[in-house]
């Protein structure tokens, strides 16, 4: 066993979260409204209510999923028939005319990634709200894993994009976004708020407190 090094919390001392100064921290007091010297950003030991918050974001990230796949994404028009299409029966649909490419890159970005997502939030919300002391550095890769998948976040709505040109450069349909693709930007845009407000020093906390 390697032994846990000592933490700035431990030695009694806050770091900025914008700034990363660290400032020893007063004692007694609630730390809630001390501003950095430096930068003036609120200083606290974790993000304040971290877990509720990320909770609630989780929620309804989840909820939003639903209408976002089950609702049409697209309404295409061609030859006079107009013919709505959720996301998983747009990737039938590549299937069926061959571009597996296309239906793979799709599913992949668009129901695969934000489940995996929600996943690991919630697997790394339940662990910590039960103080669990397993594999913590695992825990935190996964969590690094959601914050690197966060910044490609918005590959999701290029697929669509990519997807309204394809049809376009048909030029014998014309195609419309559905009412998921509101939901969907919903979900994309609140599992990235959910993953910030996440703080990972929680999963180590556990561990130095019962130790
Ligand atoms: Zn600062």
């Amino acid at each position: 066993m390697n032994p846990i090094p000592v933490t700035a919390r431990q030695l009694g001392m806050l770091s900025c979260h914008d700034c990363h100064l660290l400032i020893e921290a007063p004692t007694g007091e609630a730390h809630d409204h001390l501003g950095c010297p430096r930068c003036g950003a609120p200083l606290h030991e974790r993000k304040p209510n971290s877990l509720a918050r990320t909770w609630a974001l989780v929620c309804a990230a989840i909820i939003l999923y639903i209408p976002a796949n089950v609702l049409p994404m697209t309404v295409t028009t061609a030859l006079g028939t107009t013919q709505a299409d959720t996301i998983m029966s747009g990737v039938i649909y590549f299937i069926h005319s061959g571009s597996w490419e296309i239906a793979a890159v799709i599913f992949i970005a668009s129901i695969f990634v934000p489940l995996l997502k929600l996943l690991i939030l919630v697997i790394l919300l339940t662990s910590v709200q039960l103080r669990s002391h397993w594999r913590p550095k695992d825990r935190t890769m996964l969590y690094r894993l959601t914050e690197m998948v966060g910044r490609w976040s918005m590959l999701d709505v290029y697929v669509v994009t990519i997807l309204v040109a394809l049809v376009k450069l048909g030029a014998v349909a014309s195609i419309e976004a559905g009412p998921a693709a509101v939901y969907f930007a919903a979900v994309v845009v609140i599992t990235m708020i959910a993953a910030e407000s996440f703080d990972p020093r929680l999963i180590w906390d556990a561990l130095e407190e019962d130790a």
